[in-house]
């Protein structure tokens, strides 16, 4: 766990948040800022701070993350509508929380968001 940082303390609980999923490796969570009628937070429980820190020793957890991801859009009643699946990278990729995470976005028609800022 990394000191400081929110997601390794939502991970351990010292944050609750509205929970999704949880196993060993993996929480799903709602996002504090919404950004459409389903927006859920699938993190891995190990502080991985970016996509630039993921190599194949992860590939496991990188797996559940996506599976999880399909899993809570079905739940969610999503999955025929259609949803997008983010990870934002660093700087220019509009990371905020340097722990790796996976949006599921859905549930209305989504607009373009790949412009540059
Ligand atoms: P990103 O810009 O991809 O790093 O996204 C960070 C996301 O984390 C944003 O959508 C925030 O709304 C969300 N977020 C930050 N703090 C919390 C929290 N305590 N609980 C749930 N979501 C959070
Ligand atoms: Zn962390």
């Amino acid at each position: 766990m990394m000191n400081n940082c929110i997601f390794c303390k939502i991970a351990h609980k010292e944050i609750s948040t509205d929970l999704y999923y949880e196993s060993d490796d993996v929480i799903a969570f709602a996002d504090i800022k919404p950004i459409a009628p389903v927006h859920i937070l699938i993190v891995p429980k190990m502080h991985i701070a970016s996509m630039n820190d993921v190599d194949c020793t992860y590939s496991d957890v990188i797996a559940e993350m996506f599976v999880t991801a399909v899993q809570l859009a079905k739940s969610q009643n999503i999955a025929e509508s259609g949803y997008k699946l983010l990870i934002r990278t660093g700087s220019d990729g509009g990371q905020e929380v340097p722990h790796i995470h996976l949006h599921l976005i859905g549930g209305a028609p989504l607009a373009e968001d790949i412009q540059p800022r």
